[in-house]
């Protein structure tokens, strides 16, 4: 049995045809800076954050002196989810 697709190549405008695809954004959007998927239900950092993801978006404003972001991001790097400097890890 083969490995499930969770983010299948974007397509064209449309309504997602394949029942087992994760994905919530119909339209399949990518982040514009690292070409995460957006909107994915199992990751955290695909938040759509105005066309790039909160994976980007996060080390940006925390790297920027962003109190809040910083706090948010320091959470994520200690579950996992982001590398010790801030930026966010591989979606797959
Ligand atoms: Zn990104």
């Amino acid at each position: 049995m083969r490995k499930p697709r969770l983010y299948p190549a974007p397509r064209q405008h449309g309504p997602a045809d394949d029942t087992g695809d994760l994905i919530l954004n119909p339209a399949h959007a990518r982040c514009g800076m690292c070409g995460r998927p957006l909107g994915i239900a199992t990751d955290p950092l695909s938040t759509d954050c105005g066309g790039d993801c909160w994976g980007c978006i996060g080390e940006a404003e925390a790297s920027g002196g962003d109190r809040e972001s910083r706090t948010k991001v320091d959470l994520e790097i200690g579950a996992g989810m982001r590398n010790a400097d801030g930026t966010a890890k591989p979606w797959e």
